[in-house]
């Protein structure tokens, strides 16, 4: 931090001025008079504003407003989704100003904070030092080997509340100190309970925890990332979360994963029999495939998370047709067909193998807008965990039954 700053004060980045104005206290905001709305802070409108005046010191902003203005025309994915990058547009032809980066220490009213190095009076202002965080948890300045490792981060994932602070204070903060921005910054949306806004005065808070107890880790997920739309704000329903469980876990994943098992097992003493010539429907089974991955992959890349699980979706429907299609049950009973029983066999397997590494291929595949350093890291977690759930034996319990509305 101390480096950080002084650099900015070798610049001339930071100056000390008299700040007048009014200042929200639940988010550590600064604000002018044409960004309230009511006389109100627009994120806590039933927080008491404070008048502030004081001598404090500034980060001149304003000396960065062309330079990022370029970085984000000559760099269109920086911020993502486009409806973000909107915004910040937004707030460039309302003019930048310079922001307060400290306030005043107050014996009446004491206030805690980083003091500011060299200045015992003033102590940051939250944010200023918060936005640091992200180069000192990855070593600047001291460890410059672990910091070139880590930085520039691929990605910072942001809420939508915190946009001005994220794609215009810190990039312009990094320039002034001379160091690479963040590859991207993808902004999500905030997730509503029945239609309505979450918050603890209301009440209306939903723990996670008692979710997953109720209908496990794998669904909590699979309906958070299926349904709450990243890009913009996603309303969370019981209903929803439960019809998403039997339609699609339990009717489409579940179904295929339990016949493709057991039929394994009832006709092929559960070994996966080696696969024959394909066919036309084991081609156009692959075309699905192949689709799927594609499809997965660019909504991916453009943060839609929910539509690449969609296209994965896709392989589960056309495997579980497949199946209808081929009719193993049917081959069974014919001597004659026995090898083409193997190959419908080990293909609706090899779907399903697809689709269990379909998700981490993906984050391993997808590229430089893709937070590959960090994840790669809890891969190898997972990849114990896996070699653990491989010793389990088999229990006979079918994966995903079904529930009955308790919605
Ligand atoms: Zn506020």
């Amino acid at each position: 931090m101390d480096t950080h700053n002084r650099g900015d004060q070798e610049r001339g980045a930071v100056y000390k001025a008299i700040y007048s104005g009014w200042y929200c206290p639940n988010c550590n905001t600064f604000y002018h008079e044409g960004d309230l709305v009511d006389g109100k802070c627009p994120d806590h409108p039933r927080v008491a504003l404070e008048w502030v005046e004081e001598e404090n010191y500034f980060f001149a902003l304003t000396r960065y407003s062309e330079r990022l203005l370029a970085y984000i025309a000559t760099h269109p994915n920086f911020i993502t989704p486009p409806s973000r990058l909107s915004d910040v547009m937004g707030f460039f032809r309302q003019g930048l100003r310079d922001f307060a980066i400290s306030r005043c220490v107050n014996p009446a009213r004491p206030i805690w904070g980083v003091p500011v190095p060299g200045d015992p009076d003033q102590v940051l202002y939250v944010w200023f030092d918060a936005l640091t965080n992200y180069l000192t948890a990855v070593g600047f300045p001291d460890n410059g080997t672990q910091f070139a490792h880590y930085w520039p981060a691929d990605v910072h994932v942001i809420g939508k509340d915190i946009v001005r602070f994220h794609c215009l204070f810190w990039p312009a903060m990094l320039m002034s100190a001379d160091l690479p921005l963040p590859r991207q910054i993808a902004v999500h949306g905030f997730t509503t309970l029945e239609g309505r806004k979450i918050s603890k005065s209301t009440g209306n808070v939903i723990s996670p925890i008692e979710l997953i107890d109720e209908f496990g880790v794998d669904a909590v997920r699979y309906y958070l990332l299926r349904s709450l739309a990243f890009t913009s704000d996603g309303d969370f329903t019981r209903a929803g979360l439960i019809q998403r469980y039997n339609d699609e876990l339990a009717k489409d994943l579940g179904n295929l994963l339990n016949r493709v098992v057991s039929m394994i097992k009832r006709y092929r003493q559960g070994v996966i029999p080696p696969t024959g010539a394909p066919a036309a429907l084991e081609l156009e089974l692959q075309l699905a495939a192949t689709e799927a991955r594609h499809g997965a992959e660019q909504a991916l890349a453009r943060w839609e998370i929910g539509r690449s699980i969609e296209s994965i979706w896709g392989l589960v429907r056309r495997a579980n047709q497949y199946l209808e299609q081929s009719e193993p049950w049917r081959l069974a009973r014919d001597p004659e067909q026995l090898a083409r029983l193997d190959t419908v066999l080990a293909s609706a397997a090899e779907a399903l193998r697809l689709l269990a590494v379909y998700p981490r291929r993906q984050r391993e595949d997808a590229g430089p807008t893709w937070p590959a350093r960090l994840p790669t890291r809890r891969l190898g977690q997972a990849r114990h965990l896996e070699r653990r759930a491989s010793g389990c034996s088999w229990r006979g319990q079918r994966p995903f039954p079904s529930l009955r509305g308790r919605a």
